[in-house]
Order: structure tokens, then sequence, then C-alpha cells
């Protein structure tokens, strides 16, 4: 038969098959030595041992000398079209000044607004794109990118605009996502006023030309309430949107449980949410998205209930979650950390970066698993065997990226 590529000579394939996985094992994964993969049209036509795809296929073909493959990473949370930085603001925080208290003061996200308003489409998109590549370059496949530095119609159509231009210039593949992100300075004191406008004007604005595949709202203190914020949902799921939502990061004011209420793919970051909110999203199949970088840049390490939300049976993801509080667009870093940080094995962290990550964009049928029909988004990794993921890090491991079939990314 024929292939576009094959891939052989592959030391040991990991992936997950029946995925999303709540419960992640050797005895879930598929963990195939010495395996090959056949590549078509974009998308993996077999998978199995390397003499077997070699024999079956003819075609193109590329030595994996032995390595460790995984699927593309999928980053489910970013902000990665900003302008400006806050290294000053990183001092700060290495003072005792909390995120919080430099948010109230003007600084945080009201600093990148500012800077990202004044830049052009241009800049904003070369930025963009400057970041994009080294994820790719470091094996993030597909990544989920939010508005939310803009704050005004006008502002935020412009940011998703830049978030398209950047989905057709890269290879990578882009999720759009339309975030209300804290109300504008002017309406500190009427947020709700500003949710209104929010869900009446924005988001109608921005459905209609197609810009975003998902809603999101910063529920938290200091942002938006639950009222709010299921107001600012509830427009979103209207205008067929589908809803994500960052909740319970800085304190708990109750917005982890909306998940309960409003049907929401995943709940971002849930440092503060009680143990037995767990249980809300095993029950909702909502996917817990954690962002172990992001809880170092916060100086707190404060971390989320791991441990109940292992025992209730909760889909774990983690994401990047770059932004101009935490600098750091690798998804291979935050799987890397998650171990120490979030305490995930390595196959659990394998499992957030790559199927789990793709079940909370709803993406889980053709991205995030080495399986037939799947996009052949694979990742060729200087490491021994999946037990190495997190046991050696600090450095780009990623030897060969392939989006679509395509080598991307490639030092071997
Ligand atoms: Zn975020």
């Amino acid at each position: 038969m024929k292939a576009d590529l094959i891939i052989y000579n592959i030391g040991e394939l990991v992936s997950f098959r029946n995925g999303p996985l709540a419960r992640v094992s050797e005895d879930n994964a598929v963990i195939v030595r010495d395996a090959g993969i056949a590549v078509r049209g974009g998308v993996i036509v077999a998978v199995g041992r390397s003499g077997e795809i070699r024999s079956r296929f003819e075609g193109e073909t590329l030595d994996a000398q032995g390595l460790l493959a995984t699927p593309g990473l999928v980053d489910p949370h970013t902000h990665l079209v900003f302008a400006g930085s806050r290294e000053d603001e990183f001092n700060l925080k290495l003072q005792g000044v909390s995120y919080s208290e430099i948010l109230a003061r003007g600084g945080g996200i009201y600093r990148t607004v500012k800077a990202t308003l004044e830049a052009g489409f241009n800049d904003l998109l070369s930025r963009a794109a400057k970041a994009a590549s080294l994820m790719l370059s470091h094996g993030t496949t597909t990544v989920e990118v939010k508005s939310g530095y803009a704050l005004s119609l006008e502002g935020e159509l412009k940011m998703l605009k830049v978030v398209k231009a950047l989905g057709e210039a890269s290879k990578i593949t882009v999720i759009p996502t339309l975030l209300a992100h804290v109300p504008p300075r002017e309406y500190r004191e009427s947020s709700l006023e500003y949710a209104r406008h929010f869900a009446e004007i924005m988001v109608p604005a921005v459905s209609r030309e197609k810009l975003a595949v998902y809603v999101d709202v910063f529920c938290d203190r200091g942002a938006f309430n639950v009222e709010e914020s299921r107001i600012i949902i509830e427009a979103g799921l209207k205008h067929g949107l589908r809803a994500r939502m960052h909740a319970d990061q800085l304190a708990y004011i109750g917005c982890s449980k909306l998940a309960a209420e409003l049907p929401i793919d995943s709940l971002d970051h849930l440092e503060k949410m009680p143990e037995e909110n767990a249980r809300i999203l095993a029950e909702k199949g909502v996917t817990a998205v954690l962002t172990p970088t992001s809880i170092m840049a916060m100086m707190e390490l404060k971390k989320p209930p791991i441990e109940a939300l292992r025992k209730a049976g909760v889909t774990i993801a983690v994401a990047s979650d770059y932004n101009p509080n935490n600098m750091t667009p690798l998804q291979q870093t935050a799987m890397d950390i998650a171990p120490y940080i979030l305490n995930l094995t390595p196959l659990e962290a394998l499992a957030a970066a790559t199927v789990n990550a793709a079940k909370s964009l709803n993406m889980h049928h053709k991205l995030g698993s080495i399986s037939e029909g799947y996009r052949a988004d694979i990742v060729l990794w200087e490491l021994e065997n999946y037990k190495w993921i997190g046991y050696m890090w600090g450095y780009n491991k990623a030897l060969a990226v392939l989006k679509d079939g395509i080598i991307v990314h490639e030092k071997i």
C-alpha cells in the first residue's frame, strides 16, 4: 500500500487510544516497542511493529533511530497574542507583592491591555508567530489562544483577527477563544454592566464573524464574579460557542460550582478549589486544566487539590498558560514540571499534555493520539522511554516534530 511517510525504528511509541483518561496507567496506555507509523494525506493510516509497517507500506521513510514517539503536544490554555512585557513585576512578586495586589494597582493585565492596544496588527502577529514557532519546535502542534487584552469590541475583534491570521500563517493548529478577562478600569465599580455589554454586544459580534470557537471568563476575585460569569458563558453558549473558564485561581468565590449548571468543557487553574467540588467535574465530564508553570509564576506554590481530582476520577490536562505573567510558551516545560508541581506521574503528565488536553478542546476525536484516523501530529523525543518524561528536563528534547505528517522541526 502507498503511504506519504513511513516512520520506522521507533524505540518506544506511547499513546492513549481510548482517551480521554481519568485514571492513567500502563493498562490503558498504548505502548509499542520497535514501532512504526504510516501516514497518508496528513493522517495516520497504520500503527504497528516497525517491520510490519515497512512491509505493508511503501513511500518516503523516516528512521526514528530508536527514539521515543508520542502524540504532538496540545496546549489548551494560552494568552499568546499580546504586546509588551512585565519583568519589573517579576521583581515585585519576588519582594512579596501578590499578583492580586499588582492587578489592583493597575498593573498586570491592565498594563498588557495598554501595550496591546497601542500595538499594530502586524506587530502583534509577528510576536505571536515567533512564540508559535518556538512552540512547534518544542513539540506543541495545537494551541488554544485567547483574546482578552483589549477589553473593547473593536480591540477584541482585532486580537481575534490576529489569532486567525496566526492560524493561517503558522503550521500549528490554533483554537481561538473569546476571553472576558477583567472589566476595563472605568467599569471596576460596575462590572455587571460590562459583563452585560460583553454578553449582548461582544459575544454576538465575535460569533457572527466566526472568530472564536470558545468563550472563556476569568471568574475570580478582582475579575468577574459568579453571576457575571454566568451571563457571559450563557451568551457564548446561546451564540454557538463552547465554554471554558478560568476558575478558583486567586480565591474561591464559587466559580467551579458553575460547572454543575452549565455545559463547560474545562475549568482552568483551580488552585483554590475546595476538594468537594472535584465531584462536580467528574460527574459533568469537565476537564481540569492545570497550569504548573503559572503556579510557579504566582510565587505562592499553591497547588490544586490533585488527590481529590484523582480520587473523583476527573480528567486532568496541563497547559503552558503562556502570558506576560508567566513567560514560557512551552507545553513541553509544563509537562516536564507537572510531576514536581502537581505530583503527576510521567505517564499522567504525557496524557495531560496530549489526549486530555485535546479533550478539553473537544478535539479528542482527531488530535492527541497516535491512532488510525488521527492527524499525524507526532514528536520524536531524545528520551529512552516515557519514564524519562519530567525526569530529564530543562532543554529541548523534541528531536523531530511532525505536523499533519510534515516534518516541521528536525534535529536528528
Ligand atoms: Zn489564563
